[in-house]
């Protein structure tokens, strides 16, 4: 399952960046998600919950949010926002166009931690 795998990794980031604050818990983790990155978010929820057990991230909230596709469009040099996903054609003239310029990002947004008196 590769939300498990995606999972795993954002806990791991996360856990690297605060273990310079000895005692933070993590309240909250920010995703960003592209369109394209294949992600089911309810699958990404679910692994979560399983993979932040025992770690820093524990009773942490996942917020994701969806990333529209925006392509970029040769025959009229626009950007745009893809209609579907069925079709990756401009919205403004109709040409094919296959630049993506965002919709694959899979990265973290913002961790919010709470600082607990440090246990020394
Ligand atoms: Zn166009």
């Amino acid at each position: 399952m590769h939300e498990l795998s995606i999972a795993a990794s954002i806990v791991e980031a996360v856990t690297d960046t605060v273990s310079q604050y000895p005692g933070a818990r993590v309240k909250e983790v920010r995703l960003h998600v592209g369109a394209l990155a294949s992600v089911v978010e309810d699958s990404l929820q679910f692994c979560w919950e399983v993979s932040i057990e025992g770690t820093p991230l524990a009773g942490s909230n996942l917020v994701v949010k969806i990333l529209p596709v925006l392509v970029h469009c040769a025959a009229c040099g626009k950007q745009g926002e893809l209609a579907s996903l069925q079709s990756f054609r401009c919205p403004h003239c109709g040409e094919l166009a296959s630049d993506v310029r965002q919709g694959r990002e899979l990265e973290i947004d913002s961790i919010e931690i709470d600082e607990v008196e440090e246990a020394v």
